[in-house]
């Protein structure tokens, strides 16, 4: 493969000329998405209306004229046509952090007797500090189990209230097949909750098919919603009215507005709202989910893997040699969107690379870490990243005091 064949690659590509929807810096190869997407295009002028009209001039009028009431609702609408949930299963809002403390809460009320919950080890970590701190709130005796994950599907029993599990792991990329767990779980009697954090927006995800119970994700990584965007829950249809909300609050009440002093849940995905939700940071993520519209998933995915293993061939051809390791499933069909390199000097040598404008993260211990966005990443950004990322264990670059310190963020 030379970089003439990924260019060739590139005129080829059907998905080619959505890169033009968004700002991508100049000269910058930009391989984050799966941490924070790119700015769709038109987004900063719809919010620049948002505020300057509807905050600026409208006012308080806006929650009715402008619809802002009704936001979460129609964002979640949007969602679920990306993830195979039906009208009405899914709202925006909150965080998955927030969100998965609601429909935890709610689950394990409703396997009342089971007082387990599964999650295995390739979980997201504050997926499971959410769930210790419910099970030590709550006081009655459940107990969080984390297995490995190809010990999930053994470890589901009569005692299990709750399966909870991320779909693509933040750090392999190793994908839980949603349908076969989900299936076992309800032999057992059990509830499945799926966190989307890497399914939604990275490759083709199907609720309804797969029977999903409960499910969340965030929209700042693969959808574009912009930094801190508010996230989405989905309840399926028929449980809606059974789900009693642990975080019950005035947005959920079936008639905020008559300020009741008792806590009645609004029927269907309503209840599982909380609080006043943050307007602009929907009204952003509503306008960054215009590029998804009459988008083939199945085409994403296609290219997602192509972009995925080309990186990771190239990138063991010619850095395999200072150690540089694929992690995670080998088989593609068991892959998400995201590859990550065992690295040794793994966080100085992705300090290195970002100065050199190839944007990846790092994850302790010695992970770096690549997310490929389809709607963005070409195939010529993956042979010009693999030959930065060769010059700079080449030649050492990584070996300088401004790499080796390590910031907050990484
Ligand atoms: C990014 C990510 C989160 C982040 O949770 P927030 O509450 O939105 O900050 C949670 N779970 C997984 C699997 C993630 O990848």
């Amino acid at each position: 493969m030379k970089r003439a064949d990924c260019q060739a690659l590139d005129r080829a590509d059907p998905l080619g000329p959505m890169r033009q929807r968004f700002v991508l810096p100049e000269g910058m190869i930009y391989l984050d998405g799966n941490s924070l997407g790119i700015l769709p295009r038109h987004v900063g002028a719809r919010i620049a209306e948002v505020i300057g009209k509807e905050w600026g001039q409208d006012l308080i009028t806006s929650w009715n004229v402008h619809g802002w009431f009704d936001l979460p609702r129609k964002v979640g609408d949007r969602i679920a046509k990306l993830i195979g949930a039906p009208p009405g299963s899914v709202i925006a809002g909150d965080t998955i952090s927030v969100n998965l403390f609601k429909l935890l809460g709610a689950a394990v009320k409703l396997r009342p007797g089971r007082k387990v919950i599964l999650s295995d080890s390739g979980n997201f970590p504050s997926d499971l500090y959410v769930a210790q701190g419910l099970r030590d709130l709550l006081n009655v005796g459940h107990e969080l189990r984390v297995v490995e994950p190809d010990e999930v599907l053994d470890a589901i029993d009569e005692r299990v209230a709750v399966v909870m599990l991320t779909e693509v792991d933040y750090r392999t990329a190793r994908l839980h097949d949603m349908k076969a767990v989900t299936e076992v779980a309800h032999k057992a009697g059990a509830l499945t909750i799926w966190d989307l954090a890497h399914s939604a927006g990275a490759m083709p995800v199907d609720l309804a098919a797969a029977d999903a119970d409960l499910a969340l994700g965030c929209t700042y990584k693969y959808l574009n919603g912009g930094p801190g965007a508010p996230g989405f829950l989905y309840v399926r249809p028929d449980l809606q009215e059974k789900i009693v909300p642990p975080l019950a609050g005035w947005w959920g009440h079936a008639a905020p507005f008559a300020f009741d002093l008792d806590y009645r849940p609004a029927p269907g995905i309503v209840r599982n709202q909380c609080g006043t939700q943050p307007i602009l940071s929907l009204a952003a993520l509503d306008a960054a989910l215009d590029p998804w519209d009459g988008i083939d998933m199945q085409a994403v995915r296609k290219k997602s893997l192509a972009l995925c293993r080309l990186f990771a061939d190239l990138a063991v051809e010619r850095c395999g040699r200072h150690g540089v390791k694929l992690m995670g499933p080998g088989d593609w069909r068991e892959r998400g969107s995201h590859v990550s390199l065992g690295c040794p000097e793994g966080y100085a040598v992705m300090q290195a690379l970002i100065a050199s404008k190839v944007v990846g993260d790092f994850r302790a211990p010695d992970v770096i870490r690549f997310g490929f966005t389809p709607l963005y990443t070409s195939f010529t950004d993956v042979w010009d990243a693999v030959d930065r990322l060769a010059d700079i264990l080449d030649q050492h670059l990584w070996d300088r005091p401004e790499f080796l310190d390590r910031k907050a963020v990484t």
